[in-house]
């Protein structure tokens, strides 16, 4: 079966290869669905840029490209495909089948779609920080940590990706300070503890940036003391971004409905208002973004799009090319 455009209807299509998309797959090709990724990048979403992963359930300790790479190769054993490099920029879901539509011109056609597009890094949104994007401004410390070798960096954010990457970054910044707009933090007691215990992490509470100054390279930000209201420069090497992410949805346009904040609505089966249209991850409203619940979201999203091909299966007869007995007999002994 071909991962490309021409005849082939897939029974499932998944947008997004990160572990929402990836336990998708690997639940619909159990469910012996014929089922194609489609990842724009690398495989594995934000987590393949995630230093380390130790809260996912049996793996004590792990990087998230490793844990990525586990997940896509799972998907795989059990006959799903991964298409890397195929960024969906429109969809027709109004057609059946379906259809995506792909940035170098080809059209996917299926059955079912699972949305798993994720979400994108949240800017600042403040003078100098697009400019120096890449040549000190990041957004992904286990890519760009090494370059700050010794020199002084900043985190802006007070979630748990701020506290992770701020501690990761520990080991090649002679220092680490974090810049947090309140006194409180949102991140997890255990996390907030291990860096307050870190000689290397300092702590900027109630500031705000209000500027990124450097040319070619960061030299300085500047920054506003909420409660005092002084402006002054801190010098630094980098700085480091997480301040939460926006939920990747341009490509669907008006065809399905998402809250005041972007993020796609979805009942608990992870259905979404259009028939065959279903969403995993952190693309959706959920109380916890977390690569555990958003392969949760992709096992229920896979499964629901399974019942609903059955129904359509039920009314117009089967929708895919029947599996050889061949194959049937090595899915088994696969599982
Ligand atoms: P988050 O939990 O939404 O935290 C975003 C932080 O950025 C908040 O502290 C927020 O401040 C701050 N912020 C938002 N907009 C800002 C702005 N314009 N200027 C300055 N600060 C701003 O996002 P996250 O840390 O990226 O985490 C996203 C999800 O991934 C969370 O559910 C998190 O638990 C999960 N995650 C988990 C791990 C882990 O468990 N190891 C690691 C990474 C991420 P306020 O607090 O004032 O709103």
């Amino acid at each position: 079966m071909e991962s490309s455009n021409g005849d082939t209807i897939w029974d499932v299509l998944i947008i997004g290869g990160g572990p929402a998309g990836l336990a998708a797959a690997l639940y619909s090709a159990r469910a012996l669905r014929s089922t194609l990724v489609l990842e724009r990048e690398m495989p594995g979403g934000q987590i393949a840029t995630t230093s380390e992963v130790e809260d996912y359930p049996g793996i004590a300790m792990t990087t998230g490209p490793e844990l990525s790479l586990l997940m896509m190769q799972h998907a795989q054993k059990f006959g799903a495909e991964v298409s890397i490099g195929d960024e969906v920029v429109k969809v027709d879901f109004t057609k059946r089948p379906k259809e995506i539509y792909t940035s170098d011109g080809k059209t996917f056609r299926a059955n079912a779609v699972i949305i798993a597009t994720g979400a994108a890094p949240r800017t600042l949104g403040v003078p100098g920080e697009d400019a120096l994007r890449g040549q000190g401004v990041s957004y992904c410390a286990v890519c760009d940590g090494p370059f700050f070798r010794d020199r002084p960096v900043a985190v802006v954010g007070g979630g748990d990706a701020a506290f992770d990457e701020g501690l990761y970054l520990t080991k090649y910044a002679s220092k680490v300070i974090i810049i947090h707009r309140r006194d409180e933090f949102r991140a997890q007691k255990l996390l907030i503890d291990r860096a307050r215990t870190n000689p290397k992490i300092e702590f900027l509470t109630s500031t705000v940036v209000e500027k990124v100054n450097g040319r070619g390279s960061v030299q300085s930000v500047t920054v506003r003391d909420l409660k005092s209201n002084e402006v002054y420069d801190l010098p630094l090497g980098g700085l480091f971004v997480y301040i939460g992410n926006i939920p990747n949805t341009g490509m669907f346009g008006d065809g399905i409905e998402v809250d005041e904040n972007g993020y796609i609505r979805v009942d608990e089966t992870m259905a979404t208002g259009c028939p065959g249209v279903y969403v995993a991850g952190d693309v959706r409203k959920n109380p916890l973004k977390q690569v555990v619940t958003a392969a949760a979201d992709g096992s229920i999203a896979a499964l629901t799009a399974d019942k609903y091909l059955d129904n359509l299966e039920a009314v117009m007869g089967p929708v895919h090319a029947e599996r050889g007995a061949e194959e049937a007999v090595h899915w088994e002994t696969a599982y």
